[in-house]
C-alpha cells in the first residue's frame, strides 16, 4: 500500500549519534541544542525571528494569548482544517466566526473574511490547507486595511512560498507543527516565526511561566503568567538532523505536485486545484475534487493506494455550536475534495502508477 502519510526520519547513523550526545550530556532541557535549531530553523525559512516550542497547539495558543484575545472577542477561522486550529482559539474564550472557503481550493474566501469583520474581531486565523497557499496578496491588503492581525497556520506548509519567501516571513505570526506526520517531524514540535522583536520576546516568556530566561530566578519577577511550552534539547537535537534533510525532501513533495498537475490535467472525473498569485504549494497532500469520491477511494485502494479527504469539517463538532452558519462554499468543497500520496516516500514508478490508476477511470 503507499500510504498517504509517512514520518520521514533521518539516517539512523546520522541522527542516533547526535541524540545520544544530547540525551547523557546532563542538560535535557531546553538550553543550546534548542536555541542553535532556531537558529537554523530561521535561516532556512529566511527569517531569524523564530521561537522552538513543544508543539504547533502550544504555537497557536501562544498566539492568541500575545493578541489577549479572550472572552468577548471573536476571531475569523476556517472549518476546512485540523482542529487544534479552532480549538485553541475556543480555548481561549473568544468566539470562532467561520468565514467560508473558495469552493475551488477549499482556502478562507477573502471576500468572505471581509463580511465578517466586526468591532470584535480580533485576528483572522489562516490555514494554508494541505499545503495550498491561500490568497495572502488580499489577505494583507484585508490585514493593512483593517488593522487586523494574521496568524498563519502553516501546519501543512512547511517549504510553501508566497512571492517567493517561504512561508513564515509574511505575517505578524506564522505557526509550525513539527508532529509526527507533518512535513519534518520532531517527533513532536512547533514554532513561531515572528515579525515584531516585541511579540518574540513576549512568547519567549510565556513558553516559560512567564520567566525571564535571561534574568536570575531569584531576580525575576513575573507580570504575566505563562505557560510551559518551550521545545527541550532531545527534540532540537533531532530537529537539527532533520532541517539537514529537508532541501532534499521538501523538494520530492513538490516534484511529486508538480508531476501530478501535469500529469492529471483534464483527466475525467477530476478537478485540478488552482493555486493563487504568487504562491507555491509545500504539496504536504496532493489535493484535487473528483466525482463520485467513495468509488473514487475504493478504485485507487484495490490497486494499492491510500486517498482519502483526511480532515473532518470543523464546524460540525458540538464545542463550535455556537459558530454555526451557512458555508456553501465550504458545502460545495466537502464533497468532492480529496488527497493523494505525494511525499518522500512517493518514487517515479509509484507516480506514474497512481496517474495510470486515476486515468483508467472508477
Ligand atoms: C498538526 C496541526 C496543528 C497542531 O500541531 P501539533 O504539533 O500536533 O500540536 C495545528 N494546525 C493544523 C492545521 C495541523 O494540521
Amino acid at each position: 500500500m503507499i500510504p498517504l502519510v509517512q514520518p520521514y526520519l533521518a539516517p539512523s547513523q546520522e541522527m542516533m549519534p547526535e541524540i545520544e550526545k544530547i540525551l547523557y550530556s546532563g542538560y535535557i532541557a531546553e538550553g543550546e541544542t534548542v536555541y542553535q535549531f532556531e537558529k537554523e530553523l530561521g535561516k532556512f525559512i529566511g527569517n531569524p525571528k523564530v521561537l522552538a516550542l513543544q508543539s504547533g497547539t502550544a504555537a497557536l495558543h501562544i498566539v492568541l494569548t500575545i493578541l489577549n484575545i479572550g472572552k468577548g472577542d471573536e476571531v475569523i477561522s476556517t472549518p476546512m482544517t485540523a482542529e487544534p486550529t479552532n480549538t485553541t482559539i475556543a480555548l481561549t474564550g473568544a468566539k470562532i466566526v467561520w468565514a467560508d472557503v473558495d469552493p475551488n481550493t477549499g482556502l478562507l474566501k477573502p471576500e468572505s473574511v471581509r463580511e465578517k469583520i466586526t468591532k470584535k474581531t480580533k485576528a483572522v486565523m489562516l490555514v494554508h490547507y494541505a499545503g495550498m497557499v491561500c490568497d495572502m496578496e488580499r489577505f494583507h491588503e484585508i490585514s493593512e486595511e483593517t488593522g487586523i492581525p494574521i496568524i498563519e497556520d502553516s501546519a501543512h506548509c512547511f517549504g510553501g512560498k508566497y512571492n517567493e519567501k517561504m512561508i513564515g516571513a509574511n505575517s505578524r505570526f506564522t505557526c509550525y507543527s513539527f508532529q509526527a506526520i507533518k512535513q519534518m517531524t520532531t517527533v513532536d514540535g512547533g514554532a513561531i516565526a515572528f515579525q515584531r522583536e516585541e511579540d518574540m520576546a513576549e512568547a519567549r516568556k510565556l513558553r516559560w511561566f512567564g520567566l525571564d530566561k535571561k534574568v536570575p530566578r531569584l531576580q525575576n519577577d513575573i507580570t504575566r503568567a505563562g505557560f510551559k511550552y518551550g521545545m527541550n534539547n532531545v527534540t532540537a537535537a533531532i530537529g537539527r538532523v532533520q532541517l539537514r534533510h529537508m532541501p532534499e525532501i521538501l523538494g520530492r513533495y513538490k516534484e511529486n505536485g508538480r508531476f501530478y498537475d501535469k500529469a492529471l490535467k483534464g483527466a475525467d472525473g477530476i478537478t485540478l486545484v488552482p493555486y493563487y498569485n504568487q504562491t507555491e504549494p509545500s504539496y504536504w497532500l496532493y489535493t484535487m475534487k473528483v466525482k463520485r469520491r467513495d468509488d473514487f477511494c475504493r478504485k485507487m485502494e484495490e490497486n494499492g493506494v491510500i486517498t482519502s479527504p483526511l480532515h473532518h469539517r470543523n464546524d460540525t463538532h458540538s464545542v463550535f455550536a455556537e459558530s454555526k452558519c451557512k458555508l456553501p462554499g465550504m458545502d460545495e468543497w466537502y464533497g468532492s475534495f480529496v488527497h493523494i500520496p505525494c511525499g518522500w516516500w512517493v518514487n517515479d514508478e509509484s507516480r506514474e502508477k497512481i496517474v495510470k490508476v486515476i486515468r483508467q477511470g472508477w
